[in-house]
């Protein structure tokens, strides 16, 4: 039984220290390595990927202090996994930015998805030491007809994040790959 018990005892240690390095440690939810683990190295075709970015962050840092932008982080990631759900293939990326990898989804489901998380951003309303700050979020989206390399459609969506940065911020901008002759290169 000792022995039994030790084991259940190592197992639950190691699945707590696997949690910890899968978790972004400031807003508590999943970070890039998990998120990393979870994409398949080929975008299979009606497959998504949303690059988000928090607009104008540098600007809640210079004037509210970096510990009022932390706070703006983690209202911000929590309300997009809140708003995601569970099962969400989601993370923290790197500093105010965000990725959601969608395994089948079409143009619209995409947009939709990316849409929902602008609004919930927007709508955010973050209190900090006695003030009451919002942000909003560009995000690229991308949806390839086909299978490409989960790089290229990670680039496309970047170049779709640049779009909506260009565009005026807390927008989302979708770019599709082209279809491809059978038998191109992915
Ligand atoms: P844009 O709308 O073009 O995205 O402008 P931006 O200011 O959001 O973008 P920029 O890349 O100039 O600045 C990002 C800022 O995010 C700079 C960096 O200090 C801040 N940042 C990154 N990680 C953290 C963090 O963990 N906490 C805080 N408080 N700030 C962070
Ligand atoms: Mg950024
Ligand atoms: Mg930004």
């Amino acid at each position: 039984i000792a022995m039994f018990v030790l084991i259940l005892v190592q197992e639950r240690a190691e699945q707590r220290l696997i949690a910890l390095t899968e978790t972004d440690s400031l807003t508590g939810i999943r970070n890039r390595h998990w998120m990393m683990d979870r994409l398949p190295r080929l975008a299979p075709a009606c497959s998504a990927y949303l690059a988000i970015d928090i607009d104008h962050f540098k600007q809640v840092n210079d004037r509210y202090g970096h510990a009022a932008g932390d706070q703006v982080l983690v209202a911000v990631a929590q309300g997009m996994a809140n708003a995601l759900g569970e099962d969400a293939i989601f993370a923290r990326v790197g500093g105010e930015e965000f990725g959601l990898y969608l395994p089948q989804a079409s143009d619209t489901e995409a947009r939709s998805a990316a849409e929902l998380l602008r609004t919930t951003v927007e709508a955010l309303r973050i209190f900090y030491e006695g003030q009451m700050l919002s942000v909003t979020l560009s995000a690229g989206v991308s949806v390839t007809p086909g299978q490409r390399s989960m790089s290229r459609l990670v680039a496309r969506a970047d170049e779709a994040l640049y779009a909506a940065k260009g565009g005026g911020r807390n927008r989302v901008v979708l770019l599709g790959l082209r279809h491809e002759e059978p038998g191109a290169k992915p």
